[in-house]
């Protein structure tokens, strides 16, 4: 027994526990570092991963160190690439090694013993690529041989590919993607939301039919996922097209990522290790000497900074392909429009003259309304009753659909009541509207219409997204009717109007980043009209507001987004906002809310005085109250990131002390560059 080997193994266990750190177990066998291990722990078995480091405690000798009970010798090692991703993400966002390694595992995999791994690998076989003709590759445009040109001179720096909806930016990928294969690599693209992705899927098998595509998200059941994972990893895959969690995809020939629609909030994660997968996708790309290109005509303020700084390439694409316009933008003032209509509408008199127009052309319609269900609350009018959340410090949004008052904070649903339930009144009113409501006041004013709804209501049975948008594309809809769901990405060919309904809260939020994401959903929303050239030059888009001299409307008028970022980074560069700050957040949840502040008090006062970063107060959350838990949270700040960076590694492992004096805390986590503050 003495001749055993001791190897270092990383388990799941949380950035606060015991076990966060590399752990020591016994082996009679040397496995590699990368190797998936099943270990003892406590009274359990659990998945491990022999890591590439030793053990952090050196082990006691009075201690006798349990042993490896199995390996998955079947599994090639996991690269050392991988691992230093890993261990990277861990130590930037404050988690436990182990946590962030297993969560970056295909679930299924843990399950597996060698036998019925070997089993799964045997069926990749069946994995084909789909075969067909060779496409007819359109000739490439001034503009995307030029980006091109650029891109493969760019040396190891990321390149931003700032490109107009509908310039091609896809294309210019694909050409990328091709490079990488022709060159024997595989190529990592990363888009940010599943919706995006079937039609995308279909353009990549198309133009390489003789190459294996695998997808990775979080629609796939454990067994698909642990399919194209493991296609990925033993390199049979050559393209690789997934959201967020594919970044942490293991490749062992590694030639370019992707990152489309790179400002999408959707690549940060709200759970766990709340990691970007586009910030890790660029600090992969150094690790492993791999290019990598990020893509949007809304870039991120942090990429368009770093471009401006010249540290990453930038590719611009202003012009529409086929030499379309841009579509023409015009607000339509609400204070201009008669009071009753303004008030009691969504729809004022010029936008349906619009909606109207296109209908009696045959063309498409797009009306965006960026919050689902009917109304957002119900009001009794005798006593002032709200349909609040009993659990939560928000309104229940009232669903006419199935009569239902539902919490989207908590979850907590009811049957609409008939009368008031303080004061019995049966006349209850909405107040406000959703795509639902919306829906039918369409209805009502352009019978004649086909209508169709595309939100999270709407779509949740499997299939369902893809059967209506099916139907767009077939031209079967006249007026689609949708919440952001249906502003990003689709080719919608027959689009000629993009009405927005009522954006203007954005403009007033206390949340620094509304007015960027505002600015990019307007713009997406905005390419999705006029896509076809032959059409492009009816395109228009109409934009309802209040507020119709605002310089997000007007640069939106202009289509220029760089005038935006710039007014918007000189802002930021004043107040002191990310991309010229670095941000932290501590947030805590508690049974009251004195507690939940006073768990953030005590931590700041663990912190003393940190050079050169401020921690500020600590304040309710924008929804304080969720489910019957209260939420706090305290920014941390910094103009210098690797100071950040230091002062959270000393601070965090210690926050867990605080514990046992605060009783009421429930849970606690940190959020390093929050997207919402
Ligand atoms: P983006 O990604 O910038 O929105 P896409 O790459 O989707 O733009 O291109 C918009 C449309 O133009 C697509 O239908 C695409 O097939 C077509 N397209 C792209 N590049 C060319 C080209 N060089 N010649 C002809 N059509 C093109
Ligand atoms: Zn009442
Ligand atoms: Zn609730």
């Amino acid at each position: 027994m003495s001749q055993d080997l001791i190897l270092a193994v990383v388990v799941d266990a949380p950035q606060h526990s015991a076990l966060r750190g590399v752990l020591s177990y016994r082996s009679p066998k040397a496995w590699p570092p990368g190797t998936l291990v099943r270990v003892p722990l406590g009274r359990r078995a659990v998945c491990g991963l022999v890591w590439p480091q030793p053990a952090q405690e050196a082990p006691d000798p009075g201690v006798a160190l349990r042993p490896v009970m199995s390996a998955l010798e079947t599994l090639p090692p996991l690269p050392a690439a991988w691992c230093e991703l890993v261990a990277f993400a861990a130590g930037y966002y404050q988690r436990s090694l182990g946590e962030v390694a297993l969560a970056a595992l295909p679930p299924e995999l843990r399950r597996l013993d060698d036998r019925q791994l070997a089993l799964r690998l045997r069926r990749l076989e069946r994995l084909r690529p789909t075969g067909g003709a060779v496409p007819a590759v359109p000739e490439p445009t001034a503009e995307q041989v030029a980006a091109l040109q650029a891109w493969r001179e760019a040396g190891p720096r990321p390149a931003l590919l700032f490109g107009s909806t509908g310039s091609g930016k896809t294309e210019v990928y694909l050409r990328a993607v091709a490079d990488a294969l022709a060159a024997g690599r595989q190529a990592l693209v990363l888009v940010p939301e599943i919706n995006l992705t079937p039609q995308l899927e279909q353009r990549f098998a198309e133009r390489f039919p003789d190459r294996l595509i695998v997808s990775l998200h979080s629609g796939l059941t454990p067994a698909q996922r642990l399919r194209h994972w493991l296609a990925a990893h033993l390199g049979r895959a050559d393209i690789v097209l997934g959201t967020r969690m594919a970044v942490f995809t293991p490749l062992p020939r590694p030639g370019l990522i992707v990152v489309d629609e790179e400002h999408d909030p959707s690549y940060k994660s709200q759970e766990g290790a709340r990691y970007s997968a586009r910030d890790l996708a660029v600090y992969r790309g150094r690790l492993e000497d791999c290019p990598v290109l990020l893509a949007s005509a809304t870039p991120s303020l942090e990429s368009w900074h770093q471009a401006e700084r010249g540290r990453y390439v930038r590719l611009t694409m202003p012009s529409r392909i086929g030499g379309a316009a841009l579509p023409a933008v015009r607000l339509i003032d609400l204070n201009h429009v008669p009071r009753s209509a303004a008030h009691h509408e969504a729809l004022s008199p010029p936008l349906l003259d619009a909606l109207a127009q296109r209908l009696a052309r045959g063309e498409q319609s797009l009306v965006l309304l960026n919050r689902r269900g009917y109304a957002p609350v119900l009001h009794c009018l005798a006593c002032g009753w709200k349909s609040g959340c009993p659990h939560c410090s928000a309104w229940r949004v009232f669903h006419r659909a199935d009569r239902s008052l539902r919490c989207h904070h908590c979850g907590f649903t009811e049957r609409v009541p008939r009368a008031c339930p303080d004061c019995g009144n049966p006349d209850i009113r909405p107040v406000g509207r959703g795509t639902e409501r919306l829906e039918e006041q369409l209805a009502q004013a352009l019978p004649a219409a086909r209508l169709a709804r595309i939100d999270a209501d709407t779509t949740r049975a499997k299939g369902a997204l893809q059967a209506r948008l099916a139907s767009v594309h077939a031209g079967e809809v006249d007026i689609l009717v949708g919440t952001q769901m249906v502003a990003k990405g689709h080719d919608f060919r027959r689009m000629t109007l993009v009405a927005v309904v009522n954006p203007d809260a954005a403009l007033f939020s206390s949340d620094f980043r509304a007015g960027e994401r505002l600015f990019a959903l307007l713009m997406q929303a905005a390419g999705r009209a006029g896509r076809d050239a032959a059409q492009a030059a009816r395109a228009e888009v109409l934009v309802q507001t209040w507020h119709p001299t605002h310089p997000l409307y007007q640069a939106l008028r202009a289509h220029d987004y760089e005038a935006f970022a710039a007014s918007q980074l000189a802002e930021r560069a004043m107040a002191g906002l990310p991309p010229h700050a670095h941000l932290a957040l501590l947030r805590s949840e508690a049974r009251s809310q004195e507690a939940a502040q006073a768990w953030l008090e005590a931590a700041a006062g663990l912190a003393g005085d940190p050079e050169g970063v401020t921690i500020y107060p600590p304040v309710p959350m924008g929804v304080p109250r969720v489910a019957n838990v209260e939420r706090a949270q305290m920014l941390v700040e910094s103009a210098s990131r690797p100071l950040l960076q230091r002062f959270l590694a000393q601070w965090c492992p210690r926050l867990h002390e605080l514990r046992g004096e605060h009783k009421g805390l429930l849970r606690w986590a940190v959020d390093v560059d929050p997207l919402a503050i």
